[in-house]
């Protein structure tokens, strides 16, 4: 049996009748745009993100925009990020106009290299946006502590990490404000585009609101140039569902994380991320690492089994910012994962016999490739 590499319709069959339920009811009652459904599932998320407030919105990238824009970020400022990210987390740096400053990731952990932070920090930096890449959170103290330092904000990207823990924090409760996507594919998925901002900052709140609803926070009258970002009624109403769930979801990806991690420990040729002690990953994506990605890519696929490369050029190497000044060679280790990272299904309706059946299908190429 062909194993996907994440099972979208899965999930959905384990909630239909709510999920259908819940859908036309919000179409019947015609809450199209924001709404009851979405103002309950902003009150329910900001109390699973430990944050005074939350405000839903149309996408991840978007919440990122509108967060640096809230907190007067734009031309003239820098903001500091990993290189390896998403594209959207620069890309949202750029578009609020500010300048994104990158900074080379952990061999080990993927995560953003703290020990780099400090000499990328110049007169014009005014904030530090850690990736909580793959699940896993950044190093948050030494981040807080430098930007307690040099007197610049947080924000966190969760995008990958709803509900990972970092020594007992919660992501998106560390920095002042913190972005989500709620693409389908991510841990919490909606069924479009949809995201949100958190924050505990009740400006900030106020200006995000507005920003996402034309500048206006009373009708027709208009205090910014605002945005249309605003969350879709029926997003709401299906996460506000989903949140229930996202405990077991992503205890389960932990758990076949576990599994992966033990069944492949031993395997010459092939690495895991480090998993640290002092955080809990949501597993949003399963990374292992090895020389001849490209070719345990191919041979899984001939067994049947998708993977996907999260994300093969790192950002200083992409057409979008040619120009901009970067240049191969300046961020080695984003750039070497790049080419050797692969990851493997990873969904919380995987089987544990699918899990075994990927990691001995790992197991093989790497034996057959005389590691
Ligand atoms: C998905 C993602 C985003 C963007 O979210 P969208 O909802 O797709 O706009 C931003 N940052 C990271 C790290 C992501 O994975």
């Amino acid at each position: 049996m062909a194993i996907p590499f994440l099972d979208l319709a899965a999930q959905y069959r384990s909630l239909k009748t709510e999920l259908d339920a819940a859908i036309l009811e919000t179409i019947g009652s015609c809450h199209f745009i924001l709404g009851p459904e979405v103002e309950q599932f902003e009150k329910d998320f900001a109390a699973y993100c430990h944050v005074p407030h939350c405000l839903g919105v149309s996408n991840g990238t978007s919440a990122l925009e509108m967060i640096l824009r809230a907190h007067g970020i734009g031309p003239g400022d820098e903001v500091i990020t990993a290189a390896n990210t998403f594209f959207a987390t620069v890309e949202a740096i750029s578009m609020a106009g500010a300048t994104p400053v990158l900074v080379d990731c952990n061999e080990d952990d993927a995560l953003i290299d703290v020990s780099k932070i400090e000499a990328a920090i110049t007169a014009k930096t005014k904030a530090i946006m850690p990736v909580h890449l793959y699940g896993q959170c950044a190093d948050m103290d030494p981040i807080l502590a430098l930007a307690a330092k040099h007197n610049l904000l947080v924000f966190e990207d969760c995008a990958q990490a709803h509900g990972a823990l970092y020594k007992g924090r919660v992501a998106g409760s560390m920095g002042v404000s913190s972005g989500f996507s709620f693409y389908p594919g991510k841990n919490l998925g909606a069924y479009g585009d949809a995201g949100a901002v958190v924050t505990k900052d009740a400006e900030v709140a106020k200006r995000i609101k507005a920003l996402r609803e034309h500048g206006s926070l009373v009708k027709y009258h208009h205090e910014y140039i605002g945005r249309n970002e605003r969350m879709d009624g029926v997003q709401g109403a299906v996460l506000g569902i989903k949140l229930k769930h996202l405990p077991e979801w992503n205890a389960e990806r932990l758990r076949h994380a576990q599994s992966y991690r033990e069944l492949l420990a031993n395997v010459p040729g092939v690495r895991t991320l480090t998993q640290h002690a002092d955080r809990v990953s949501v597993y949003h994506l399963f990374i292992v690492v090895t020389e001849d990605r490209d070719g345990l890519q191919q041979f899984l696929k001939e067994q049947g089994i998708a993977t996907g490369i999260h994300y093969p050029v790192p950002v200083h190497l992409q057409p979008a910012y040619a120009g901009f000044g970067w240049m191969a060679g300046q961020f080695p280790v984003a750039e070497r994962l790049g080419k050797h990272i692969l990851s493997l299904p990873m969904f919380a309706e995987l089987q544990e016999a699918q899990v075994r059946e990927v990691a001995s299908a790992v197991t093989a190429f790497l034996k057959k490739s005389g590691n």
